[in-house]
């Protein structure tokens, strides 16, 4: 039997990049899949390559827009299995230059965004049995990075807020856990000059980025029965670059 079989399965930031390979993966897998993004034009080919499965134009940082989509989701499918809080904006720039409305959208997305969506999908999935949760983080949030210190704050809090959720719902037996990738294949870093790009790939032991779905990969084994007794953990997949 597919390993999610009539699981309900949400995964915000689903229209691309890593959160689109998560939906594949799940789809895959006979999950219920509910994608969650800002692109309609993406949501709807998400839609009609994998029949069956939702897509929902939401703003995570639009706490009521998240709510209502959550409401319809429980409604709709009767409760929310797992959920993969993936949706992250980028805005890179040196301290001294990083302007208040770049750190205040870095927060509200990386952050605020999947504390929202956590929130709001929290009581239906404390009533379901092996319900989990993983959001994904960043390497950088360990390492930190030139440019990068407002992108690193916010994926560190994502980190310390999971961890502590984890102790919170441990006793209802819901799991949470991160994935922190290091450099990934996708439009996030297809803006990278080549020197920038040069200069990760020098720092990567594998020598090589990461395709999404070796993301995905990880992100489905914290998800299901395999992983039963992970919870808590910032798991890296990095291609050796940290620790
Ligand atoms: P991407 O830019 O290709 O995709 C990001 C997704 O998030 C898109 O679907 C976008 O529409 C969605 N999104 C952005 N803001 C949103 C909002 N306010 N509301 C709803 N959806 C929103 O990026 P990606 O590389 O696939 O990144 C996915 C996640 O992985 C992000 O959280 C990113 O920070 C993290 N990450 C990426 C890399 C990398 O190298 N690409 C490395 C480490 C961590």
């Amino acid at each position: 039997m597919p390993e999610f079989e009539k699981r309900v399965c949400v995964v915000t930031g689903a229209t691309r990049g890593i959160g689109r390979s998560v939906a594949d993966a799940l789809y895959a897998e006979g999950a219920q899949v509910v994608g969650m993004g800002r692109d309609e034009t993406a949501g709807k080919a998400l839609e009609t390559d994998l029949p069956g499965a939702r897509f929902s134009a939401v703003d995570v940082t639009d706490r009521d827009q998240v709510k209502r989509c959550i409401d319809d989701v429980v409604s709709r499918y009767g409760g929310i299995d797992h959920l993969v809080c993936n949706a992250g904006i980028s805005r890179d720039a040196l301290v001294l230059r990083l302007s208040d409305d770049d750190w205040d959208q870095l927060l509200a997305v990386n952050l605020t965004g999947a504390f929202h969506v956590i929130q709001a999908a929290l009581r239906p999935m404390l009533r379901r049995e092996r319900s989990s949760v993983v959001a994904v983080s960043s390497v950088i949030a360990e390492t930190g990075n030139v440019g990068q210190a407002g992108y690193a704050a916010s994926k560190a809090g994502v980190g310390a807020f999971c961890r502590s959720l984890a102790k919170e719902v441990a006793s209802r037996g819901m799991r949470v856990n991160v994935v922190a990738p290091g450099y990934v294949e996708t439009d996030m870093t297809a803006t990278l000059s080549p020197e920038v790009r040069a200069a990760y790939l020098a720092r990567i032991p594998l020598g090589r980025p990461a395709d999404p779905r070796e993301i995905a990969n990880v992100i489905l084994f914290l998800l299901s029965p395999r992983a039963s007794y992970i919870t808590g953990q910032i798991v890296g997949v990095n291609g050796g670059l940290f620790p």
